[in-house]
């Protein structure tokens, strides 16, 4: 039965419990039970980014000559997150409300780039990693592209080679993911740099994941090949602000290598009784609070707080890895970034994803094949121990023979 708007209103203390109360059956994302949706730096960075969001929560980037703060904290952003990408003096770009947003950009930018400077007769194509996110099927599917999706090599990072082999006459961009979402890996980047540039091929990097905590793990020991402006070949960029910048959600940047490509990303219509309608994003209006919270994040955290928080979820990263070999189980690749999968071939993964909800761990659903899919952020720190624990005390009820019926899909 459909809500109705209530005749009279209810004061702020009712609201408050209402939605408290409705707020219970939540996950616990604080106490690290889940491992996705939410990134979260501790209270004082996110106390930060509140206050930042409340004092910009009525403002609109849709009007930067009205608001010239919002498009001052936006350049900023924009501009320190080039320098985080090596981008050159050429380098440009915005802030989007999203990873989504950000790659949808970067395909239209792509195509009508395509269209102005290499036109060619039938559907722009775009070849990319079985492993990159669906936010490209989306964007070709809004766009009138096709996504050739190339299976990846035995290693699950892009199979450069046969993405080359993919390329035909009416290709016009190849992506590579650093990290991509189902198993943390980088992607051959330098590689499809090379092959972008000899084919003429717009390169988009997606470092949704990867943007602002790849490049704070360069670190000894930790081998990082280049996914950045670094390369010749790297033609945009998207990274999220909401995950791994830890500041509000609705905010990501979407880069490029130089104007001549950022140039397409706009959209101006002048035929309306109100005069020109410009915006460089899909959104119209855009809430101030996410553009004001990012800028204060980074400017709170500096490289230096970047730099630490990295460094204790590669600890988190690295002790899971461990543990979870200790147990038998598979870490696939070998991962660089905050996000990792296992699972084994000996054991019913599905069932064992199934088994840690019982002690409240809420997981990523198993795919095929399985394995249970993990991204660190701080509130893990302390509960890694326990969760191994965990996996160790159901781990005996769920060999390989046992119920591969139980792996039906959870959407969460
Ligand atoms: C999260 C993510 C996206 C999409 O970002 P949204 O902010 O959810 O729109 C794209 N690519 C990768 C690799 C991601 O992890």
């Amino acid at each position: 039965m459909a809500e109705r708007l209530p005749e009279t209103g209810a004061s702020w203390p009712e609201i408050e419990a209402a939605m408290a109360e409705a707020g219970t059956s939540d996950v616990d994302w604080r106490g690290g039970r889940i491992a996705v949706y939410a990134h979260f730096a501790g209270d004082e960075v996110w106390d930060v980014a509140k206050r930042a969001s409340q004092m910009f929560f009525s403002e609109n980037g849709l009007g930067p000559a009205a608001f010239p703060s919002l498009a001052r904290f936006e350049r900023e952003v924009v501009a320190m997150t080039i320098g985080l990408m090596r981008g050159g003096a050429e380098a440009i770009g915005t802030m989007t409300s999203g990873g989504t947003e950000s790659i949808f950009l970067a395909v239209k930018s792509a195509r009508d780039w395509a269209r102005a400077e290499r036109p060619r007769r039938g559907t722009p194509k775009i070849v990319a990693p079985s492993s990159a996110h669906p936010a490209f099927n989306k964007a070709a599917h809004y766009l009138g592209l096709e996504v050739v999706r190339v299976p990846i090599q035995s290693d699950y990072r892009a199979d450069v080679g046969a993405m080359a082999r993919a390329v035909d006459p009416d290709t016009i961009m190849l992506v590579g993911s650093a990290p991509a979402f189902p198993h943390g890996l980088v992607d051959p980047i330098p590689a499809l740099s090379d092959l972008a540039s000899e084919r003429g091929l717009w390169l988009h990097v997606d470092a949704c994941v990867g943007g602002y905590f790849l490049p704070f793990a360069r670190e000894p020991g930790q081998t990082l090949p280049d996914f950045d402006f670094a390369l010749p070949g790297v033609a945009s960029i998207s990274a999220d602000l909401h995950k791994f910048g830890f500041t509000a959600k609705g905010a990501s940047t979407v880069l490029y290598a130089d104007e001549r490509r950022f140039r397409h990303q706009a959209y101006e219509f002048t035929d309306w009784p109100r005069g020109r309608y410009f915006t460089q994003r899909f959104a119209g209006t855009r809430p101030g609070g996410p553009i004001a919270a990012a800028w204060a994040v980074m400017k709170h955290l500096g490289a230096a707080g970047y730099r630490d928080i990295v460094r204790r979820i590669l600890v988190v990263r690295r002790a899971l890895e461990r543990g979870v070999s200790e147990l038998d189980l598979e870490v696939i690749g070998r991962p660089e970034g905050p996000l990792l999968a296992y699972g084994s071939p000996r054991i019913d993964v599905a069932g064992l994803a199934a088994g840690l909800r019982g002690p409240g761990w809420v997981r990523s659903p198993p795919q095929p094949p399985p394995r249970i899919h993990i991204m660190l952020t701080i509130p893990h720190e302390p509960v890694v121990g326990g969760y191994l624990g965990d996996i160790q005390a159901v781990l005996p009820r769920f060999p390989a023979s046992a119920g591969r019926a139980a792996m039906a899909p959870v959407q969460y």
